[in-house]
């Protein structure tokens, strides 16, 4: 089958490989139907995962239908499509059994495919933890309304939900990258007073503004003073900062009232000051990290009502034999691109 490698620091490589196999009773197997490129891969590409092994099938966004179980996987059978997880995980261990599956304690817990084992931009991938990592996908829902859910989309439901959002609150989002726009989505969803998005890409503000003209926009230069006017305690009452580019962290916490609860969802690839001396008195709550993967069955849900729509996002598509030009265009912002699928025959 096709498989597109991590061959070594800098280089992918669309390769020949052998057909996954089953290798404990929890695993699956899953032909993939449709892929999709993250920010992380590209991390990956460019050696700052330092985890990442050379010689993986790379990618974790992705859907299928499941060819084959393992005798302990009770949860799904062949046949049945399918949303992959990110994530790995257990459910058994003392992380999982609290919703940190993040931090499941498995060899293979967290962020594995596509990473430290074999991914899915590729015909087919073997998941471990199956019964947990698989969730069926409901009737009426398509393969590209369902391609988020495991990964950004499990992302901005969890920064949302442990973000403490109620309806008379101000939130601040900074960043509408694919992640931004997902979190936005789900943060729609808890209907607060009022929805900020900073942004500074001409394209993705015209994106925002189609799609969701309720939001209001700012830009990075002029946020910290267009959040004070649009909020009604002099900042925001809840800040989420995804974007992770030099000074967002500072602009979150700048932005936020006392007492506001920010979630930093996104991955810096330098670390950041936490002057307290300077926020001495604001009493902020910090929340930090990565997504706990485990909500794709109500994500689902809310996709087969009608209530989250992520097919926007998909701006392009491309064949798997034709994946290198996909990271070409999605590697150096090309064409106005935000997520592209990749598709199997
Ligand atoms: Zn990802
Ligand atoms: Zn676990």
């Amino acid at each position: 089958m096709l498989a597109y490698t991590y061959v070594g620091p800098g280089r992918f490589a669309l390769q020949e490989k052998p057909v996954p196999v089953l290798k404990d009773s929890h695993d699956a197997l899953v032909r993939v139907t449709l892929g999709s490129i993250c920010t992380s891969d590209l991390h990956i590409k460019h050696g700052s995962v330092p985890r990442a092994v050379p010689g993986i099938t790379v990618g974790h966004e992705m859907v299928g239908i499941v060819e084959q179980v393992g005798k302990d996987v009770t949860a799904v059978q062949p046949g049945d499509r399918v949303t992959v997880n990110v994530e790995t995980f257990c459910g058994e261990c003392f992380f999982c059994k609290n919703g940190y599956v993040n931090n499941c304690e498995d060899p293979d817990g967290g962020w594995a495919l596509g990473c430290r084992i074999d991914g899915g931009q590729a015909e087919y991938v073997r998941v471990p933890h199956a019964n947990q990592g698989l969730n069926r996908i409901p009737e009426g829902v398509s393969d590209e309304q369902a391609l988020f859910v495991g990964d950004i989309l499990a992302t901005g439901f969890w920064a949302a939900r442990i973000s403490e959002i109620k309806q008379d609150d101000t939130v601040l989002i900074i960043g509408a990258g694919p992640t931004g726009i997902c979190t936005l989505l789900c943060v729609m969803l808890k209907h607060p007073r009022h929805i900020i998005v900073c942004e500074k890409s001409e394209e993705r503000i015209r994106f925002i503004r189609e799609h969701y003209p309720d939001v209001l926009i700012t830009r990075p230069d002029e946020c910290k003073e267009f959040v004070r006017k649009n909020s009604a305690h002099g900042g925001a009452d809840v800040v989420i900062e995804v974007a992770g580019v030099d000074d967002t962290f500072r602009m979150a916490w700048e932005c936020a009232r006392p007492n506001a609860v920010v979630t930093v969802v996104a991955l810096y690839e330098q670390a950041q000051v936490l002057p307290l001396p300077d926020m001495y008195g604001k009493n902020l709550t910090f929340k930090t990290g990565g997504v706990d993967g485990c909500d794709c069955e109500e994500i689902l849900r809310l996709i087969a009502d009608g209530r989250i729509d992520t097919t926007p996002l998909i701006t392009h598509s491309f064949p798997l034999s034709e994946i290198e030009e996909a990271y070409r265009i999605f590697e150096n912002h090309l064409d106005g691109v935000i997520k592209v699928a990749i598709k199997n025959s």
